[in-house]
């Protein structure tokens, strides 16, 4: 394989070869505007929009926002749109900054919590507290940082235990970290009685709304019962909400805002004893690249508060009818409820009016169905859904309204096709 890989080619291809090869190699990508993905593109159905930010990266292709000064237009808009979500979060407009994604987010906000915890109160080895069900860019955090992490297991609901997660609360907790909602089920974890048991014990609280940031503010609005998690919750102090997700920017694209400016100044870096001149930052990078900076400002602005609104409406309903669409076949469900947006669906044991009808068997455990096996059928139908612990993943865009109807039925007949095809077994061969 190694020997495979290539080397620099003698001469340089000409344009249309090089583009050529390249959309010969998409043709075997994700197909996510057929609404054929269920995570790593959140697709809104919106060409208008696909067109303005295609307009706009175009634009900001070259740039660097390492020096804003030299770009004021690029400074501007970063001030504008950290603003905007900084008060969709709930906090003032200038306690937040703009980064290159939700990883980036939470690397900051815990290098934060992490120097706060050193200097503020004396820890030399804080650790980073969350539920297991929080993202691994926590976990990533905790290892580049060199911070000790703790997990401590969910519900049965999929949501954090209030009173594991405030017993493992310790002398060197220096963050304690909820999500709204969690990647793997769509719940939004008790943020309020979390955020409480850390503020009691002088701890700081960060939400991960890396997912939910952009889309629960909107559920709210539309009257949904959401949960609360941002900083309208006393002792929450920092929050991540991705733009690139149900912002609708492109990549490249995130938020971590805190309560308290004071609090971001700790991710700020200065140097000056360079012969190459004042170095300063006010994130992770370097070398920026501007587009998502300009993409953020421009998905943000064209989409407008009705646009959100919009966008959360198809999400909503989309959500809806995935859920019921997929407990209404036979042998699965969506476990555990989710609150917005992302789900996971699982096998249910078979019922009595299932394959063991009339033999008054207990359904043997082995017997659910297989979902490896399903999500392979799917795949085979043009599906792609993600393989997670507990069963098959699926994060609802958009553009998703489109196609719903098509996949519960691929999903039924999927189901129904059993394990008696392409060798994945019989065990769950009887249920329709
Ligand atoms: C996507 C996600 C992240 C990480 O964000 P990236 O943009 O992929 O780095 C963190 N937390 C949650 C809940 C997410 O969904």
């Amino acid at each position: 394989m190694r020997d495979e890989l290539p080397g620099i080619p003698d001469h340089g291809w000409p344009a249309d070869e090089v583009l050529d090869r390249i959309d010969a190699r998409r043709a075997g990508d994700l197909d996510w505007r057929g609404g054929r993905a269920f995570s790593l593109v959140y697709n809104p159905g919106d060409e208008g929009l696909e067109r303005l930010l295609h307009a706009v990266a175009d634009r900001y292709l070259h740039e660097n926002a390492l020096n804003p000064f030299r770009y004021p237009s690029l400074l501007a808009m970063e001030q504008e749109v950290v603003a905007m979500g900084c008060r969709l979060l709930g906090t003032a407009p200038d306690a937040g900054a703009l980064t290159s994604g939700g990883t980036e987010s939470i690397f900051l906000a815990v290098q934060v919590a992490r120097d706060a915890a050193r200097t503020g109160r004396g820890i030399a080895e804080p650790q980073l507290l969350t539920a297991s069900t929080a993202h691994p860019a926590f976990a990533k955090a905790a290892k580049y940082l060199d911070v000790e992490h703790v997990r401590v297991p969910v519900g049965p609901d999929g949501r954090a235990d209030v009173d594991a997660m405030a017993a493992a609360i310790g002398d060197r907790t220096g963050l304690v970290v909820g999500s709204a909602p969690c990647y793997p089920f769509g719940v939004v974890d008790p943020i309020g009685d979390l955020a409480a048991a850390a503020a009691e014990r002088g701890v700081l609280f960060h939400t991960d709304a890396c997912l939910g940031g952009w889309l629960l503010p909107w559920l709210e609005r539309l009257g949904e019962p959401v949960p609360a998690w941002d900083f309208r919750v006393p002792g929450v102090t920092s929050v991540s909400a991705d733009v690139h997700k149900y912002g609708y920017g492109f990549k490249g694209a995130s938020i971590v805002a805190y309560r308290d400016r004071t609090l971001l100044t700790r991710q700020h870096f200065w140097y000056d004893d360079w012969p190459g001149g004042l170095y300063a930052s006010g994130t992770t990078a370097g070398t920026r690249p501007a587009a998502p900076i300009a993409g953020a400002w421009a998905a943000v602005t064209h989409l407008g508060v009705d646009g959100y609104l919009r966008m959360a409406t198809a999400v909503r309903d989309t959500t809806r009818r995935f859920v019921h669409g997929i407990d209404a076949v036979a042998g699965l469900a969506v476990d555990p409820r989710p609150d917005a947006a992302a789900m996971q669906i699982t096998a249910t044991a078979p019922t009595l009016d299932g394959p063991q009808a009339g033999t008054g068997a207990v359904p043997a455990r082995g017997s659910a169905l297989d979902l490896g096996a399903l999500g392979d059928a799917m795949d085979r139908r043009g599906w792609a859904l993600d393989r997670q612990q507990g069963g098959l993943h699926l994060m609802v865009s958009p553009y998703h309204a489109q196609v719903v109807e098509r996949f519960l039925v691929d999903l039924g007949a999927a189901a129904a096709e059993g394990g008696t095809s392409e060798g994945v077994g019989a065990t769950y061969g009887g249920i329709a």
